[in-house]
């Protein structure tokens, strides 16, 4: 019996996204045998962290890299890297930035949930833009002796008339301002890991437990080492406001190992295996009456990887988009899509296990067949 059933709860085939309410991501035998070794020994948690992120530092071809609880955790020891430094007054007292540099610049057009972990640092955003345009000029006026950082957010919400991220941090360089990047779920592509930091940004952040397929609880922020030494300070184990996101032995191996996969992967055949199942999906349910399905692409963040877009006509297909996605919930294991406009879904192959492409595939025939 497993925990699952112990407990009463359905496991889920995540046919949607890497999506933290779901679990995440699946971690590979690699990544779990790593956390296994370390926690059989205490350590020096300062020292693995240091140690660990040399070696991140190293492979993603970094200056300094950090291990963090989470992308978000990333995004909170970065604004407080950018706000107190080191020095352990500012430290201290935080979210108070009362005379400190506190003041984020961000894109209107960027806000979005995640900066909530901005701004439990005790920082003003102070937004640029609107929702189609922004102008060089509003950064250049918007920065000034109390701007700690600007904050860029890749994914869905970057690109719609905002400013190129090479002017962003040609501007806010020219100003001794450095620009953090989320790019919390921007890989694949694995070079990500390095092109941000490489393009001028101070810092880049990403989840370890989205596409890298490390522990939940894992986030890898990469870039400057003097920010990356002050996140360092503002984090677990030191008393700060980063202590109540606690970075265990554990999750910094799992994390390392994950990366170590991930730079292995081979990435171009993981892509064609993606696109062989999304045609085999397409190629099936375009037999169903009133099923208009085909190849999507990126996906919803930005990943250049496919997803299928099933569009059902209810009249011909005698079965809503809502009633579908229901009964595919409803099942066991239950199916989770992600929809695609009020009578579509996408079904996603990036998250799937071996072999669930195909329970995914005949449990939609079958719920389309019975209508
Ligand atoms: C997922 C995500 C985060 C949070 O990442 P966690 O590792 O779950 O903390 C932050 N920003 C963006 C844009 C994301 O997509």
């Amino acid at each position: 019996m497993s925990i699952y059933d112990e407990l009463g709860i359905r496991p889920v085939i995540n046919a949607s996204a890497t999506l933290t309410r779901l679990g995440g991501s699946i971690m590979p035998p690699e990544v779990l045998e790593a956390m296994l070794e370390a926690s059989k020994h205490f350590v020096n948690l300062d020292d693995l962290q240091r140690a660990i992120g040399e070696k991140l530092a190293e492979l993603t071809r970094n200056e300094a890299a950090y291990v963090a609880t989470g992308a978000a955790a990333g995004l909170v020891l970065a604004t407080a890297a950018c706000v107190a430094g080191s020095d352990p007054a500012a430290i201290a007292r935080l979210p108070d930035t009362a005379g400190l540099k506190n003041e984020v610049i961000v894109h209107k057009s960027h806000r979005n949930g995640y900066d909530h972990a901005v701004r439990q640092v005790g920082v003003k955003l102070v937004e640029i833009g609107m929702a189609l345009n922004t102008y060089p000029w509003e950064l250049e006026r918007a920065i000034n002796e109390r701007t700690a950082a600007v904050f860029w957010f890749q994914g869905a919400m970057s690109g719609h008339g905002d400013l190129p991220l090479e002017q962003v941090i040609e501007i806010a360089s020219r100003h001794n301002v450095p620009v953090i990047v989320d790019a919390a779920a921007q890989l694949p592509p694995v070079e990500n890991l390095w092109r941000f930091t490489q393009m001028g940004a101070a810092l880049a952040v990403f989840s370890g437990g989205k596409d890298l397929r490390g522990p939940q609880a894992s986030g890898l922020v990469v870039g400057r080492k003097d920010l990356i030494d002050a996140m360092r300070v503002n984090g677990s184990p030191n008393h700060s406001i980063g202590r109540p996101m606690k970075v265990g032995k554990e999750e910094m191996a799992g994390l390392l190992a994950a990366v170590k996969r991930y730079l292995a992967l081979d990435h171009e055949g993981r892509a064609s295996q993606d696109e062989e199942t999304v045609a085999g999906w397409c190629g099936e349910l375009n037999k169903l009456p009133g099923i208009h399905a085909e190849r999507s692409f990126p996906n919803e963040a930005g990943q250049p990887l496919p997803r299928a877009k099933v569009v059902i006509d209810a009249q011909r297909a005698g079965l809503s988009c809502d009633e579908v996605v229901k009964r595919l919930e409803a099942g066991s294991p239950s199916i989770m899509v992600a929809r695609a406009g009020a009578d579509g879904l996408f079904l996603n192959p990036m998250t799937l296990e071996e072999g669930e492409d195909e329970v995914v595939l005949a449990r939609l025939q079958a719920i389309l067949k019975q209508a």
